[in-house]
Parts: structure tokens; sequence; C-alpha cells
């Protein structure tokens, strides 16, 4: 039991104005879908927050469509220093309605407002502001000397990180010159919507970004629309793999961002106060629903019992609870469904033979809650081992030699992401060098920044986001066959 107890901060919700039904935005303004209505929810209270459009097959058809001709007339043909005007205008808007963005995020999402406030939404600005600077130098950007876009961009999101993925994919797309249709997750619709709303207020033209809100159906229908000239997916494995089948044979550019299995590798020179904050911070941080999240920590055997004795003790400091309070670090868990599949993959990790340990934890009554959990026990068979969670949940597993420390890091079908913790520099370059993953952070976890890129290996993907190699899935080399949708 703490001894003192915080009381609450909440961050005021007056800033955001919600409407109580949201069409879709097409040809720069809203309107009404064929395909009925669904229901956005505050994961945290369960509160109903609005009603969004679902889009059916011909709302998708109309938003190619606009797009389609936005790019034939306006944006492809704009030279790239006007392009970057507007991306700039957007960064700017961003920030300045950034509390805005922030609080409706954490309410759509159930993250915490410290979180949405601090990383996503600041993330989301300097995302525009990067590629604003690239609209005007794509000839130098290493794809040859006069690089095309491809014309309409077919893009889907998940809900874990929904205005930051939209601005990854967003932001490189438009920088290149092609037009948009994007797809946000069922669950997490909202803060789309109110970049639709920055949008008209950047008087970006028409078509140049379309947004339809829906469900898998309406991702379906974008995928299969034959319009589209390059299709970005971030997402499950297994969504991932139907839109590979869906796009065989035909002529469109993909890139796919999907799960992971990170390993947080800490060796026993490591600095240990910091190494646990990495990992704390590697899978506690967005309630564990992150795609590289440090999902299994690997710990030199010699230092496991005090790595685990600390991480414990730091656990029990956590705040979880309201994600609008300032003070809250465990927000919600985003839907009733991944709760279900986080409950159920625990229940399997202690059905198979590992320790559970959870802190004191009162959790709020309504809304969906995991507690950070710990594994320890942990082998490499245990599903807990080698299924993604999306979760607060951290399986731990120890190594003796650096050869078994890579060995079983890289024993995974996944290689988006994996961390190393060692006082010894050339320790790091080794490790890096072995490591099947997009991205290793060396004695840090889960940091980002625009102008680096990220991406995965083997079933977390292919293709990189960020920087100047997120630029390349949106261009064609000059001289390169016309690519086509249809
Ligand atoms: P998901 O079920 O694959 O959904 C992702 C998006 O695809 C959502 O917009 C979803 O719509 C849509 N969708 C669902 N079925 C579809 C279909 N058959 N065709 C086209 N679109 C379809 O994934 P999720 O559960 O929302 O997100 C979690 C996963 O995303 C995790 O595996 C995570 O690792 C991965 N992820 C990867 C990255 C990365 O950069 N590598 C980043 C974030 C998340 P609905 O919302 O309506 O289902
Ligand atoms: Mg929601």
């Amino acid at each position: 039991m703490n001894e003192w107890t915080y009381e609450p901060a909440p961050e005021s919700r007056d800033i955001v104005t919600l409407r109580s039904s949201y069409g879709l935005f097409v040809n720069g303004e809203f309107v009404d879908g064929t395909g009925g209505a669904f229901k956005t929810v505050n994961p945290a209270t369960e509160e109903v927050l609005a009603e969004v459009t679902q889009a059916g097959t011909e709302d998708v058809e109309r938003a190619v469509v606009a797009a389609r001709h936005a790019f034939d007339e306006v944006w492809g043909p704009m030279p790239g220093k006007e392009r970057a005007k507007y991306l700039y205008r957007i960064a700017r808007l961003i920030q300045e309605r950034s509390r805005e963005l922030a609080v409706l995020e954490t309410m759509d999402n159930g993250k915490p407002i410290r979180e949405s406030r601090d990383v996503d939404v600041p993330l989301v600005a300097a995302h525009f502001f990067h590629y604003a600077g690239w609209a005007d130098k794509l000839e130098w950007a290493g794809y040859g000397p006069a690089p095309r876009p491809l014309g309409v961009a077919g893009q889907i999101i998940p809900w874990n990180f929904p205005l930051l993925m939209a601005a990854w994919k967003l932001a490189p797309a438009l920088a290149a010159g092609n037009t948009c249709v994007l797809k946000p997750a069922e669950t997490t619709p909202l803060s789309a919507l109110l970049l639709a709303d920055i949008l008209q207020q950047a008087d970006l033209p028409p078509g140049v970004v379309n947004i339809v809100t829906g469900a898998g159906e309406t991702g379906r229908a974008l995928v299969a629309h034959p319009g589209v000239d390059k299709l970005a997916f971030t997402g499950s494995t297994e969504v991932g793999k139907e839109i590979m089948r869906a796009v065989a044979g035909r002529r469109v550019k993909l890139t796919l961002e999907l799960g992971g299995k990170a390993a947080n590798v800490i060796f026993d020179d490591a600095p240990i106060d910091q190494a646990v904050e990495g990992v704390v911070n590697g899978i506690f941080f967005n309630q564990g629903h992150v795609c590289c999240a440090g999902s299994r920590l690997l710990v030199q055997e010699s230092v496991a019992d005090a790595v685990t004795e600390r991480l414990k003790r730091r656990l029990q400091s956590l705040r979880l609870g309201d994600p609008l309070d300032k003070n809250t670090d465990i927000g919600a868990i985003n839907s009733a469904e991944q709760l279900a599949k986080i409950t159920e993959l625990a229940k399997s990790g202690a059905g198979e033979g590992a320790a559970q340990w959870q802190p004191e934890c009162a959790l709020p009554e309504r809304g969906y809650w995991f507690p950070p959990t710990v594994f320890t026990g942990v082998s490499q068979s245990h599903r807990i081992a080698r299924e993604e969670i999306f979760g607060p949940v951290l399986s731990v597993l120890t190594f003796r030699t650096p050869d078994e420390a890579v060995e079983k890091a890289n024993n995974t079908p996944y290689g988006l992401s994996a961390g190393v913790w060692t006082d010894k520099g050339s320790r790091i370059l080794w490790m890096a060098q072995r490591l099947r993953a997009g991205v290793v952070w060396a004695n840090t976890f889960n940091r980002f920044d625009p102008a680096s890129p990220f991406g995965g290996y083997k079933e977390s993907g292919f293709g990189r986001e960020g920087g100047r190699h997120g630029l390349e899935p949106y261009l064609a080399a000059a001289g390169a066959a016309e690519v086509t949708g249809g």
C-alpha cells in the first residue's frame, strides 16, 4: 500500500467538441455514407462518444474516384515546393490544436493523456514537418533523378496509435505527390476525423485526402478496389497475409507493417536501474498495445533475480486508472475484444506453468482494464513467449551466453524490434549485427524520430516508414513502367 496518494488531476475534456454523428470525409467534405453507422466508445468508461459512418463499397468507390481526380488535376502536377506549404500548414495546425487532439485521442483510445500529449501528438506534428521538408527535394532522396508519385494510395491503420499511424501514412504519401484514401480502425476513428477538420482548415485541395471509416469490410473494399495504385497496411500479420493474397497478380505496390514479439536483452554489465526503466517503457507504454513492444525480457541468468525484483518493486508504483488524469501511467485496454484476447493468453501462461505476478492494483469498475503482469519461469515453447499478446504482459526468460541470447531473441516468426542493455559498445554492435529485427535500440527502448526508418523482417512485414526510406514506397523511378490500378 502507498502511504500517500495523489489527488486526481484530470485534464479537462471541454476542449473537445464531439459531434453526435460523423460522416465520411470525401472530396474535401463530410458526406453521408451508404453502409449504416456504428458507435465508438471510450474504453475507460464504456460511454458512447459518437456515431460514425460505416463506409460501404460505393463509398470507397467515391473516395477513390475523388482521390484519382485530385491526383490527375491538382496534387500530382503541383510543384513539390507548393505541396510542402500545405504539409507545413498542417503540421502547424496540429501543433496549435495539439491539446484538443490529445484529449480526443485519449477519450477514444484509452491511452494516458501523458502519452497522447507528450508522445503521440508531438510525433504527429514532427512527421508532417519532416516530410514537408522532403516534398521539394525528392530528386535527392536516392530514388533516381526524377522520381514520380504512384497515384492513389489506399492506407489502412490500426487502433493503437490512431493519429500517429495516420501521420505515418499520409505525410510521406502526400510529400511524394500521391493522393490518399485512409481507413482508420473501427474502435478509434475520431482523431482521424478531427484531422480531416484540420485538413479543411489548411485548405488542402478537395480529394487529396479522403477518410473512409468502418470495420474490416471497409478495409477489404479498399484493398479490392482496382483504382488503387499503392496499398499501405499496418495491423496484424493475419490480415496482412490476407491482403497479400488479395493483391496477388495485381499491379499494386504494397507495404505491410505487422506484428512483433520483441526481445529486450539485459546483460549482466547493464546499468540495472536504467534497464528496468527501459523494460517498463518497453512493455507497459500504451498498455503494451505496441507492435514493437519489448514483450520478451531476456535477462542474463546471473542478474535475473536482481532485475525481476527491482522490476516488481517499480511496477508497484505505476498508477492505473482514468486515462485523462495527468498522473496516470497505465490506461484502459482499447476494446472488450482485445481484453478478452489478453486475458486468454495470460491464462495460457499460468496454465502452461509460468509464474504469474501482478502488483496490488484496484481496477476501475467500468471500462476495460488489465493490470501490469509479469510472467517468470517462461520457456520458449510457451504461447506467451511466442504469440503477440498486445497487452501489458511481460514474459521473462533467461540466458547464459551472448550466443544463447541471440538464438533466443531470433527464435520468433517476427522481426520488428529488439533492445540491448549493456555497458559495452562492442557488444551492442555485435548484437545489432546478429539480431533479425528492423530496429535495434541500445540502452533505450521505444524511441521514435521521423528521420529514422521503421519496419520489419519476416512476419513483421516489409517496407519502411519514416525518413528518406519512407518515401520509397510512394515513388516510382523515372522511366519505370507506368503503374496503374486498373
Ligand atoms: P487488424 O485487425 O489487422 O486491423 C488493422 C486494420 O485493418 C484495421 O483498420 C482493421 O479494421 C482493418 N482490417 C481488418 N480486416 C481487414 C481486411 N480483411 N482487409 C483490410 N483491412 C482489414 O489489427 P489490429 O488488431 O487492429 O491491430 C493490432 C495489430 O497491428 C498488432 O498485430 C500489431 O502488432 C500491429 N501493428 C503493427 C505496427 C507496425 O508498424 N508494424 C504498428 C501498430 C500495430 P477494424 O479496425 O475494423 O478491424
Ligand atoms: Mg473508441
